[in-house]
């Protein structure tokens, strides 16, 4: 059996934009967004419709358990090189996170299927449930391909591959077309809590305080540069403060803050929490506070695998784009799967760095750019195998 290498083989891209396009009506916003929670009417609908276009490809679709989608060749293998992303959708969400990644794997597998290429036979698209955690009641997200993974059928899957929109600007800004990401950063959080004394905002002198507001705002301002120190790369954001009475005529007695930090070196991780208990007592101290820091959540960093990145690159080449190696900042299916088979992942530009807004795009030329990418990548994969 010989496989071609490439570049002969074209992913339709009207048929690829036409079913971005169609997906996106499941859950249309009139501004142009996405509302599609899963588990919502719309998510159903819209896993419904696509179920339906794998059916119409001549594919064999099917649905597990908690409600993630596949699609493979009729005569698809046991052992094979899985590709795809989540159908789901945060509230006013973009036409294109997750299921892009979805339409771009079923436009890649039935260019395989009705060309007859071999390649074919040893790939599967899937469409992951609940990725995005926005059900009120739901325990986080990375929902389906949790359970996929925790799965007797996660037994036949030899690899991952998913492909993605960026969700931020650094590609655009440097004029990347395509990436290959490197692995996804690790999420540390800190609950601080600062505490002083509650006092009359006008008669307590300010060498007599012991405001709990003012060392936590204080610790907030710190944080980037102890960050900057340490990692450049890393990013730290305290999303969540709160002052105890919270009136504005008494000095905070108490404060509480969350800081998270992203980076990919655990090392790094480690090291802000330690400067981050230090710079906290620090500050408490000049304020004539004490303060508490908990360490709340830890998610650790993932590194995708090497071989299949090496092997991305090549196939990002042949797909004609400028291709580079990047960390993502955002959590992706692909972290649950690279715990358990060889994972990587490729980036599309995403326009002014804008996701999880209606105003989320991508240009048509680097969204088809991107699905040649995966047919190169899923061909060079299966050409791999063939040869070893
Ligand atoms: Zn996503």
């Amino acid at each position: 059996m010989t496989l071609s290498q490439g570049t002969d083989l074209q992913v339709c891209a009207e048929r690829l934009l036409d079913d971005i396009a169609g997906f996106a009506k499941f859950g249309e916003r009139p501004d142009g967004g996405v509302d599609r929670i899963a588990g919502s009417p719309a998510d159903l609908e819209g896993r419904a419709w696509l179920l339906r276009r794998v059916a119409e490809a001549g594919l064999a679709g099917s649905t597990d358990e908690i409600g993630n989608v596949f699609a493979a060749a009729p005569d698809g293998e046991d052992r094979y090189l899985l590709t795809g992303s989540h159908t789901d959708t945060v509230p006013g969400g973009g036409w294109l996170d997750g299921a892009y990644g979805v339409i771009a794997a079923l436009e890649v597998l039935r260019t395989l299927h009705e060309n007859r290429h071999p390649a074919a036979r040893m790939v599967r698209m899937t469409g992951f449930f609940d990725e995005e955690g926005a059900r009120p009641d739901s325990p986080g997200g990375l929902i389906g391909s949790t359970a996929f993974a925790d799965s007797a059928g996660i037994a036949g899957v030899e690899a991952f591959l998913e492909l993605h929109i960026e969700q931020g600007p650094r590609m655009e800004t440097a004029g990347w077309d395509l990436a290959v990401v490197q692995g996804i950063v690790g999420i540390d959080r800190y609950a601080v809590t600062m505490n002083g004394s509650a006092n009359h905002a006008g008669t307590t002198p300010m060498r007599q305080r012991a405001d709990a507001g003012m060392a936590a705002t204080n610790l907030a301002v710190r944080l980037r540069q102890i960050a900057a120190a340490i990692d450049p790369a890393m990013v730290v954001t305290v999303g969540f403060m709160e002052f105890v009475p919270g009136a504005p005529n008494v000095i905070p007695g108490e404060a509480r803050l969350v800081a998270e930090f992203r980076s990919g070196s655990e090392h790094a991780l480690d090291a802000v929490g330690s400067a981050l208990r230090y710079a906290a007592q620090t500050v408490a101290a000049a304020e004539r506070c004490t303060c508490d820091v908990v360490r709340i959540s830890a998610k650790p960093v993932t590194v995708f695998d090497a071989r299949l990145c090496r092997m991305l690159e090549t196939a990002l080449d042949r797909a004609g784009g400028t291709a580079t190696r990047l960390l993502s900042y955002a959590g992706h299916d692909a972290s649950v799967l690279a715990a358990r088979v060889p994972t990587a992942m490729i980036f599309v530009p995403s326009t002014a760095g804008v996701s999880h807004n209606p105003k989320e795009d991508t240009p048509e030329p680097q969204l088809v750019r991107g699905a040649q990418a995966l047919l190169e990548s899923v061909i060079e994969y299966a050409s791999a195998k063939v040869r070893v």
